[in-house]
């Protein structure tokens, strides 16, 4: 029996390749504007992106300025390589090729399948809703899931406990210490679960460094070792 009852995963980054899916949206929206798709330009895009998502974070990720920030990145990237192009028009094309895009981190598939059954499997996702639907729709993992928890949708972001209420509410979770939030990011998932008072599993293949001030319950490097961590001790009642 798995450790917890109730698995919160984040999407991207944690089951999806978001890395490859920004790389491929961009290629296809800069090449759909006749831009040339170059390191270079990919590096400026990402550079005013984190920015964005950096100031989203530290500003208490208010929905208005997910909104705002959306738009804003293609704006910068189009001032600086001298378009015309409408920003908001630019962020919907992109959108619908991201949504397009949901190759799974190598392993995600199969974790979720040994998971699936012994568990109860939702996704916690900051990201934008009809992007989120349509990757998940078309997943082999879409239909593992018993419910799907989108910031957009729910009016509220990770890493606020408002989102994860709605998430116990919905999933009839009584028990918080019989949840875990499974997550690549520190300052949406951990901090999220830490503020929900549920357990936190920090999903870092990349071996990041830890920050002392947001500490994970768990931290994994992969796949099997998360695996391995939640079939590691029997359930209590
Ligand atoms: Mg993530």
């Amino acid at each position: 029996m798995p450790r917890y009852d109730y698995i919160l995963l984040d999407a991207d980054g944690t089951l999806f390749d978001f890395d490859l899916a920004e790389h491929r949206a961009l290629q296809g929206v800069l090449e759909f504007y006749g831009y040339p798709f170059t390191p270079q330009i990919e590096a400026r895009y990402q550079a005013i992106n984190s920015a964005l998502w950096a100031q989203f974070s530290a500003g208490g990720a208010d929905q208005a300025f997910q909104d705002y920030l959306v738009v804003e990145r293609f704006a910068a990237l189009i001032r600086e390589l001298g378009g015309e192009e409408d920003p908001a028009q630019m962020n919907r094309e992109y959108l619908a090729r991201l949504g397009e895009n949901g190759q799974l981190l190598p392993g995600a598939e199969e974790f979720c399948r040994k998971l699936s059954g012994h568990a109860h499997l939702a996704i916690v996702t900051n990201g934008v809703a009809s992007v989120q639907r349509s990757r998940l729709a078309a997943s082999p993992i879409g239909p593992l899931f018993e419910q799907v928890f989108i910031s957009q949708e729910l009016g509220v972001q990770k890493p606020r406990r408002a989102f994860f209420d709605q998430v116990c509410a919905q999933l009839g979770i009584t028990r918080r210490d019989r949840a875990v939030v499974v997550g690549d990011s520190l300052a949406s998932d951990i901090q999220g679960g830490i503020n929900a008072g549920m357990d936190t599993i920090w999903f870092n293949p990349g071996r990041r460094p830890a920050d002392p001030a947001i500490p994970p319950t768990w931290e994994v490097d992969g796949f099997g070792p998360l695996e391995a961590l939640l079939f590691s001790a029997p359930s209590v009642g």
